[in-house]
């Protein structure tokens, strides 16, 4: 079985590249560079001498021990909350600015929903004096100040998405017209491993480093060179992919993706794609996606706006389909209950997307000598507000 995209883009019945004729040139230049630029020696070096010395790579594999004596296993947490920017997602977006200007760009746009990737993408556009749009729908320009704020403060222009239901996959409809109005300067970073080939396959291997380190840290700690599990929660399925990339051939390792049920899969309120959703195509690839019977998206939702997304990306869906991974899903209350209790247990306060991931914790029932690596996605400082109203 060889889980990784193949030449046409394809993850068995998934992915592919279904976009509208305008952005063909865009895509075809980043399909045929991609590989040759990202494997080339000086790619190699400035990427990881960033990731090292800007990021802080590699992350701490942390033996939880409180934790594990709670569950009755060994539980490692792989601590991508303490790289630069507080989540994993800057592992990507250094490593797109670096091929955006290999190829010769110099502006950058991303859409965002929560603005955790915007934050990511000024970041990174700061650091390499480039010029970064970001769009975000009106509503979450709202309701996500702080991280507005980040990106003003940082250098990027903040543009309001105005149309529709005025947030991320309007933004998104918004950053595909700025991309086809300005194909040879603009590079367009896509924040999950969504979107149409080549962009899942690239932002894969940018976050595979996770588990390449995963293997090199248990290897050292405990002379073997793989977990019995890795859990990562699954919002467009980045930190998930990252996690499980270098365990994927080896089916000793179970993969465990956990979705955001929301108030209850069936609740109407819910993000938990692979039992909601049906194959389609939602951002230029075929995926699984909550949709009507008529194909019309369904508004996703989750207490953790990060996971709070229609689909999954293609990789995810063969994922699913082989068995490869088991998919899962937790609560927003399963969730809260996971943040508070690793709070008071390890002195950590998680981000509310990778609680999902802890929450599985409570069901996996794993034996005593097993060893668990859960993925510890980003950190909780920007979820204090809903914290503190759900602390009693
Ligand atoms: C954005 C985000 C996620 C969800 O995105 P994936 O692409 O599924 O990883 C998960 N955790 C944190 C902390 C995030 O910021």
């Amino acid at each position: 079985m060889n889980y990784q995209v193949n030449e046409k883009g394809y993850y068995g019945n998934f992915g592919g590249a279904y976009i509208p004729e305008m952005l063909v040139p865009n895509v075809e230049e980043l399909r045929e560079n991609y590989l040759k630029i990202i494997y080339s020696d000086s790619f190699q070096k400035e990427f990881n001498d960033l990731l090292r010395d800007y990021v802080g790579r590699p992350s701490p594999l942390y033996l939880a021990t409180r934790l594990s004596e709670h569950y009755q296993t060994n539980v490692y947490l792989k601590r991508e909350d303490l790289n630069h920017t507080g989540a994993h997602k800057i592992n990507n977006t250094i490593g797109q600015v670096l091929l955006a200007k290999r190829l010769g760009k110099t502006r950058i746009i991303a859409e965002t929903g929560a603005g955790q990737h915007g934050v990511a993408t000024a970041t990174v556009c700061a650091l390499m004096g480039l010029e970064c749009i970001v769009y975000m729908g009106e509503v979450d320009i709202q309701r996500q100040a702080p991280n507005v704020a980040r990106m003003k403060l940082l250098g990027a222009k903040v543009v309001p998405a105005t149309c529709g239901s005025k947030t991320l996959k309007d933004a998104t409809n918004e950053a595909i017209r700025d991309w086809i109005n300005n194909p040879v300067n603009t590079h367009y970073i896509i924040g999950s491993v969504v979107g149409p080939h080549p962009y899942p396959d690239m932002v894969a291997r940018f976050q595979s480093v996770i588990s390449e380190e995963i293997k090199m840290q248990l290897t050292e700690k405990i002379k073997r060179d793989h977990p019995d599990y890795v859990i990562a929660c699954v919002g467009g399925g980045s930190n998930a992919a990252g996690a499980f990339y270098h365990f994927l051939d080896n089916e000793k390792v179970k993969l465990i993706a956990v979705e955001a049920a929301g108030k209850g899969v069936y609740s109407g309120h819910s993000a938990a794609t692979m039992v909601l959703g049906k194959p389609g195509i939602i951002h230029g690839s075929k995926t699984m996606l909550m949709q009507t019977d008529d194909g019309q998206i369904t508004e996703p939702y989750s207490i953790s706006a990060g996971l709070d997304y229609p689909g999954v990306g293609p990789i995810h869906a063969n994922l699913f389909e082989t068995g490869r991974a088991a998919f899962v899903n937790a609560t927003d209350e399963e969730a809260l209950k996971a943040v508070f209790l690793l709070c008071k247990l390890e002195g950590i306060i998680p981000a509310l997307e990778s609680a999902h991931a802890l929450a599985h914790l409570e069901k996996l029932k794993a034996k005593k000598n097993e060893i668990v690596v859960v993925n510890l996605s980003g950190r909780g400082d920007k979820d204090l507000a809903t914290y503190i109203e759900k602390m009693q």
